[in-house]
């Protein structure tokens, strides 16, 4: 692309940040898309044990609700994404998501720099929202993906996991609105 060579002769700097290509690097779409679901199914087996210590740490009973609907709901997600990697033919697998991993570091950092009750709710929520919105990205990508590529079934299968994730973020949304009044209230 054209764009691209234009880049390049920016000079050395520039040529100097261009990565070096892994020996097992994806060479198409299919390779990209299977990748990029074994970072997924990382991340949701990660949320799988990272919501129960959000919930642990939260007290708004609305916002325990929420985030134990949805732990249960990520569990589903697991299995669905076993079902994507079936209806492709391949066996589940699980590549590190170094994306989940920060986001889950960061929501216990959160925790850690707020006082338990509503402020540390409003953080546990704001944590919880930044995950739903790299998830939403990452299932539409997939969703996309699946589709150039014909596989349908997987299609679906994402598409329904993508609803999933941007009625949790509604959800959160909503019990934000009452506990961020009661954290400004609480301010010392
Ligand atoms: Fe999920
Ligand atoms: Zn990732
Ligand atoms: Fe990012
Ligand atoms: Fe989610």
């Amino acid at each position: 692309m054209k764009t691209n060579s234009n880049s390049r002769e920016h000079g050395a700097e520039a040529a100097s940040m261009v990565v070096k290509t892994k020996p097992d690097a994806a060479e198409g779409l299919r390779e990209l898309f299977e990748d990029q679901l074994k970072d997924l199914y990382w991340a949701e087996n990660a949320m799988t044990k990272a919501v129960p210590k959000m919930i642990a740490n939260a007290s708004t009973p609305e916002l325990i609700d929420a985030l134990t609907m949805h732990l249960d709901v990520t569990k589903k997600q697991v299995t669905r994404l076993q079902d994507v990697f079936k209806s492709l033919g391949l066996k589940p697998e699980a590549k590190k998501c170094e994306a989940m991993e920060g986001l889950i570091k960061e929501a216990d950092e959160l925790m850690m720099s707020t006082e338990e009750g509503v402020v540390r709710d409003a953080a546990i929520i704001s944590a919880a929202q930044k995950v739903e919105h790299y998830e939403i990205a990452s299932y539409g990508t997939l969703r996309t993906f699946a589709n150039v590529l014909g596989e349908n079934e997987a299609e679906a299968l994402l598409e329904e996991t993508l609803n999933e994730e941007k009625d949790a973020d509604a959800a959160l949304s909503a019990v934000a609105e009452a506990i961020n009044v009661e954290a400004m209230e609480k301010a010392g």
